[in-house]
């Protein structure tokens, strides 16, 4: 059976790419008889409000959703724990600790990811922390987890099938120190977990799924399907954000707006004055 699944984070409100997202994958399921869940990716703490986790339910019935929520990433931890330090660390030798501040990955890295984010330099990687490492992060050794893995494909429904590229992220953080995970193993092990057979998400996340397949390999996790929807675009051809005006779903909700007809014109293509659907099958937005 097919199952699909929303997972925003509670660290702002849902807005409209949100529900474009949330309705993409709902339908997935339901044309196909499956299933469609909704978790919550809280691993963030500091960044959390829990409020808002309640707020995304309201979002998603007034437009006319059903979903099976499982649980939230805050409850699975000691999963995200042992996988990393039992598994990539104790059995397979890819972790190592890592010290470096933010600044100083900064000053030093010379690439970028395909996310923007930068490639880790590797300069713990030969001198890791010894004794207490409660103030570090971890990093996978890439290369030598690549080598593990050997050559990996996955299938994208839209783009069709991928040569797996996680080498282009480098040594990503695995556990982070500010945080119990990084959203790549939380991700990871979530979707096995929740028994998610079709991951559907934004074309923004469509890299992050080189590394999540390279998880998955060294894991010895089931391989699903990824389904990455084109994103809405705002006037200026960005992806729709808060912190650029887009407005929240509760704010439409109190406005007295049709959530379920809002729901009909997104997936009749009828979007909003201003905003555009992404083109092509990959973007860097
Ligand atoms: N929690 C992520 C977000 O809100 C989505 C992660 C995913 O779908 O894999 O952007």
């Amino acid at each position: 059976m097919i199952v699909t699944r929303f997972a925003p984070s509670p660290n702002g409100r849902l807005h409209l790419g949100h529900a474009f997202s949330a309705i993409v994958a709902h339908d997935l399921a339901v044309a196909r008889g499956g299933r469609f869940l909704l978790r919550i990716e809280d691993i963030d703490g500091a960044r959390s409000r829990p409020e808002l986790a309640d707020e995304f339910r309201r979002d998603l019935a007034w437009l006319g959703l059903e979903w099976d929520e499982v649980p939230a990433q805050s409850t699975r931890v000691v999963q995200y724990d042992w996988m990393a330090q039992e598994v990539l660390y104790r059995s397979l030798g890819v972790l190592y600790s890592c010290r470096c501040t933010r600044a100083e990955v900064a000053a030093a890295a010379r690439e970028t990811a395909p996310d923007g984010s930068q490639v880790y330099p590797g300069t713990c990687r030969e001198h890791p922390v010894i004794g207490d490492t409660s103030h570090c992060a971890w990093r996978i050794d890439m290369a030598q987890a690549c080598e593990i893995a050997g050559p990996l494909t996955w299938v994208d429904e839209l783009a069709g099938e991928q040569q797996a590229r996680p080498e282009l992220f480098g040594d990503v953080v695995i556990l982070r120190k500010d945080a119990p995970a990084s959203y790549h193993l939380a991700a990871t092990i979530d979707d096995n977990a929740d028994g998610v057979t079709l991951v559907t998400r934004g074309m923004d996340l469509f890299d992050s799924t080189h590394v999540h397949r390279l998880l998955q390999a060294l894991l010895g996790l089931p391989v699903p399907t990824w389904h990455h929807h084109p994103l809405l675009l705002d006037a200026n051809g960005r992806k729709l954000a808060k912190r650029r005006g887009s407005p929240a779903l509760a704010e439409l909700r109190q406005a007295g707006e049709d959530g379920r007809v809002l729901a009909e014109h997104l997936r009749a293509g009828k979007l909003p004055a201003g905003i555009s659907l992404s083109e092509g099958l990959h973007s860097d937005l």
